[in-house]
């Protein structure tokens, strides 16, 4: 079963007098264990749909399901809930606390969520599985940016997620340190957590098992 899909999807968003057709019904579906990559020009209705999946905004017409739920079903509270349990985010500016140690930082979803008993061994692995194991005591102006966003992969898992969305993840990395946290994305797909990212980023697409282009707001026909 899909992870995560979305079903005849479309969004319209109302500006001023006009409409704007950001997705004009896509079908998508994930499975575990599956890195998938969307691509598409500026515009193309990427980040929408990356919001309707990641439950952050809501269709306006057609279906998404993540895990099982349909989330036009869901009140606002159930989705966020579904969210957090279910979907871990990466985004291409790390988005770290400052003023937080690596460790801290991976755990800070833990304890939103309340579940703490065994954080800190969580953290320790996740940080390990990410190759920072002897980082955590690090604060995020002490690392790179490659190593910053190993970082934000270990914190977007630390709810043990079913999915991984990513907004480009390597727009910020140079060649060799993007291909250290796709690897790590390889890696995590292959443990069965799958990801999906959008990006601008053709290395990106060379990690992916599939790549998905969008253009005005449909998918492309491979
Ligand atoms: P991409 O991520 O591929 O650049 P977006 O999903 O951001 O594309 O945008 C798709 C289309 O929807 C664009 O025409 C954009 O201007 C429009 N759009 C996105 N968000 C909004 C919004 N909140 N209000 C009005 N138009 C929007």
């Amino acid at each position: 079963m899909a992870v995560i899909s979305a079903v005849d999807a479309v969004k319209t968003y109302e500006s001023g007098s006009k409409t704007v057709r950001a997705l004009a019904g896509v079908d998508i579906a994930v499975d575990p264990g599956e890195f998938v990559a969307i691509v598409g020009p500026s515009g193309s209705g990427k980040s929408t749909l990356l919001n309707l999946l990641g439950l952050l905004d809501e269709p306006t017409a057609g279906r998404v399901v993540v895990d099982g739920s349909p989330a036009s079903e869901l009140s606002t509270r159930e989705r966020t809930d579904l969210r957090r349990r279910t979907v871990g985010f990466v985004f291409q500016s790390f988005f770290l606390v400052p003023t937080l140690t690596a460790r801290e930082n991976v755990a800070v979803p833990g304890l939103v969520r309340g579940d703490r008993a065994d954080l800190l061994d969580r953290t320790a692995d996740l940080l390990d599985r990410v190759g920072l194991g002897d980082r955590g005591d690090h604060y995020p102006n002490e690392l790179s940016g490659g190593q910053k966003q190993r970082v934000a992969i270990a914190r977007s898992l630390v709810n043990d997620p079913e999915i991984v969305l990513a907004d480009e993840p390597t727009g910020n990395l140079d060649h060799d340190t993007g291909a250290q946290v796709l690897d790590v994305f390889d890696d995590v797909a292959a443990d069965g957590v799958p990801i999906l990212a959008v990006t601008h980023d053709e290395q990106v697409t060379e990690y992916a098992d599939r790549t998905v282009r969008l253009v005005d707001g449909r998918i492309e026909s491979p």
